[in-house]
């Protein structure tokens, strides 16, 4: 989508930091961490948010899944524990609409919030 910040940042026309990338999906540090390690994992696909996700995208949202906890491994915050957030929607606080995935992690104890 022309329009969209996270398609630049996929199509490398506008900086951002990779920590993944592959034929699918990429990671990438958020801007304004809300964690000591905050990363945005999302699909190359251009989906709004969960609520444009159909069956034809199964394998895809698996796939998602499967790619936060490796990043989440590569970055060494598996073993203390992450949290996964996806806001969907303007009343859940997206900003963005290309679907990603906060991965938020990196705490010496506990973040100090829980949902
Ligand atoms: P959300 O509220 O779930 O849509 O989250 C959007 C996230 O994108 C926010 O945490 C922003 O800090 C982050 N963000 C916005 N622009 C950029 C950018 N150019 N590079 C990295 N992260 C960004």
């Amino acid at each position: 989508m022309t329009d969209c910040i996270f398609c630049k940042i996929i199509k490398g026309e506008i900086p951002a930091k990779f920590v993944y990338q592959d034929e699918l999906m990429v990671g990438f540090y958020d801007i304004s961490p809300k964690a000591p390690v905050h990363v945005l994992v999302m699909p190359k696909k251009h989906l709004e948010s969960l609520r444009s996700v159909n069956d034809g995208e199964k394998d895809l949202m698996g796939e998602v899944i499967l790619t936060v906890h490796n990043v989440a491994k590569k970055l060494g915050i598996d073993k203390g524990g992450y949290k996964v957030v996806i806001n969907n929607g303007e009343g859940a606080g997206q900003l963005v609409f290309h679907l990603h995935l906060h991965l938020l992690g990196g705490w010496n104890k506990s973040p100090g919030w829980q949902v």
